[in-house]
């Protein structure tokens, strides 16, 4: 009825408790140690200027390495991490890691930025104003070469505290986007509360940008919003050519998806920025079009 995790605490299992609750019952314990383990990685996802197929830069996405399990995706262990406030450690880490690598690549092409994703318990604490500088300071890079990326509920979780924050990063130069653009309630009024540089279209939208009228003219909607407000507009999770060329087409600003690179591993990253980004020459016969 009782098992002993790794980290040793006695996990109780009832039987009437689902698969569902008892995996994250282990990971949560799994998490415990995860970080002094080694087991976390960042791989990088590329994100594209539209117009022109140059490269801007890239998205850190965090990766849990589990011993048994193997690579745990994000969606199933950030919320614990969360609930348990180790994503203050973890995120931090992630910060330095992310910004230590682009400070790296931008001696190979100067102007690439990290986008790093930021959770509530993060910009609410005190301490992020302070790691975000010391991670710069660190690397030696300028504050442009970060951009944080917050969603809707991280910036409603406790707003006073948010915009302080944030206005204190800015002043290092850090430019700010808001991820996951439209699906939440208020979208448009974190753009007069907060100062944000960039908007990404969530994946939801991009997907139906070909196939639903609905979606094309909100995708529109939001480009067009950008360029009134001067925000960058990013596209994410374009999968293939007929949403990249909608997407060019509008005006859109950034893109980012399968279609034009998959997330890898940071060694990786260096090869595509010497081969001047692979998805340019698909970019390139869209424009001709
Ligand atoms: P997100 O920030 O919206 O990240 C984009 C997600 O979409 C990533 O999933 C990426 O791999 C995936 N994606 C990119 N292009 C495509 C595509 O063309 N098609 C499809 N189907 N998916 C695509 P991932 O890496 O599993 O990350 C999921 C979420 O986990 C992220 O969503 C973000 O909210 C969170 N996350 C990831 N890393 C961190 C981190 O370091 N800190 C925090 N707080 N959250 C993170
Ligand atoms: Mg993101
Ligand atoms: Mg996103
Ligand atoms: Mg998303």
């Amino acid at each position: 009825r009782a098992k002993r995790t790794g980290s040793g605490q006695v996990v109780v299992f009832e039987p009437e408790m689902h698969a569902e609750q008892l995996t994250r019952l282990e990971l949560r314990a799994d998490l415990q140690h995860a970080l002094v383990a080694g087991q976390f990685r960042l791989d990088v996802q590329p994100l594209v200027r539209l117009a022109t197929g140059e490269l801007e830069g890239v998205e850190a996405l965090l990766r849990w390495h589990h011993p048994r399990r193997g690579i745990v995706p994000p969606d199933q262990f950030i919320p614990i991490t969360e609930e348990t406030g180790l994503i203050n450690e973890i995120g931090r880490w992630a910060l330095r890691e992310a910004v230590s690598h682009v400070a790296s690549w931008r001696r190979l092409l100067p102007g690439l930025t990290v986008s790093v994703n930021v959770s509530a318990r993060q910009i609410t604490d005190d301490r992020f104003v302070t790691d975000v500088a010391d991670a710069l300071d660190s690397a030696g890079v300028d504050g442009s070469a970060l951009t944080l990326e917050l969603t809707e509920t991280v910036l409603t979780t406790d707003p006073a505290k948010a915009l302080t924050n944030l206005r204190l990063i800015k002043k290092r130069g850090v430019r700010l986007s808001v991820d996951d653009f439209g699906t939440g309630y208020s979208s448009l009024s974190y753009l007069r509360q907060f100062p944000v540089d960039q908007v990404k279209i969530d994946r939801s939208f991009v997907s139906g940008v070909t196939r639903s009228a609905q979606d094309n003219a909100l995708v529109r909607a939001v480009v067009d919003l950008g360029r009134a407000l001067h925000l960058e507009v990013v596209a994410e999770g374009i999968e293939d050519v007929e949403q990249l060329q909608a997407l060019v087409r509008m005006g859109c600003d950034l893109g980012q998806g399968y279609h034009l690179h998959r997330p890898m591993d940071p060694q990786l990253f260096a090869d595509v920025i010497q081969q001047g980004g692979r998805a340019r020459s698909a970019l390139m016969s869209t424009s001709s079009m």
